[in-house]
């Protein structure tokens, strides 16, 4: 399969907005899911670490095909503000700086992974 790149700019990744959707990643090992939930602009990962305990596979995004939206989120979306970035290492703070959202627990509870993956 062949795809034509076409010159964009550096912004190519907001052609939608999902701020307020609710989104479940699944573990296909565990079957253990999170419900999130996006609470700024800003690009999320398709695939996760596992945030099941024990478990060290990947979850994968429902694509935000979230049926029931009236489900409690069990995780947030969110931009970090300049300070905080700041504190973050390279890799997540070049993911940040691209747009990209970083992830917490809505109950302020630590994550077992606390930056988002590539
Ligand atoms: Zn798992």
């Amino acid at each position: 399969m062949k795809e034509e790149l076409k010159a964009t700019g550096p912004e190519v990744s907001h052609a939608q907005s999902y701020k307020g959707r609710l989104n479940i990643y699944v573990c296909d090992e565990c079957h253990g899911h999170i419900v999130t939930v996006d609470k700024d602009d800003g690009v999320t990962p398709f695939m996760i670490g596992c945030e099941a305990k024990g478990c060290k596979a990947i979850m994968k995004s429902s694509f935000y095909r979230v049926f029931d939206q009236s489900m409690a989120p069990t995780h947030e979306w969110y931009r970090p503000t300049e300070p905080e970035i700041a504190t973050l290492q390279r890799g997540a703070a070049d993911h940040v700086r691209q747009g990209g959202l970083m992830l917490r627990r809505c109950d302020g509870a630590p994550m077992k992974h606390p930056l988002t993956r590539r």
